[in-house]
């Protein structure tokens, strides 16, 4: 069964986890969640 990620905050941090996760284990699900207008404005 695949795992889940979630991620709060889509600034510099969370999309690069993202990535970075996603590059080791491309079956894992990843979620980011940003409560503002703009995801990664700062990377
Ligand atoms: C005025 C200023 C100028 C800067 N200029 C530069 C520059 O020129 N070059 C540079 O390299 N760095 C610059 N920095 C630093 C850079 O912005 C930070 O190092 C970088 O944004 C940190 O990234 P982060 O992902 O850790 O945090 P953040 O960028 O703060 O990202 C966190 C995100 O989480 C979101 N969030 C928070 N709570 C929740 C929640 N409950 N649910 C969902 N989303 C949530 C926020 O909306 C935000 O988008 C500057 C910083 C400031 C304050």
């Amino acid at each position: 069964m695949a795992k889940n990620l979630l991620i709060i905050g889509g600034g510099a941090a969370g999309p690069s986890v993202a990535a970075e996760a996603k590059r080791s284990n491309t079956s894992l699900n990843v979620t980011v969640l940003e409560k503002g207008k703009f995801v990664s404005y700062s990377a």
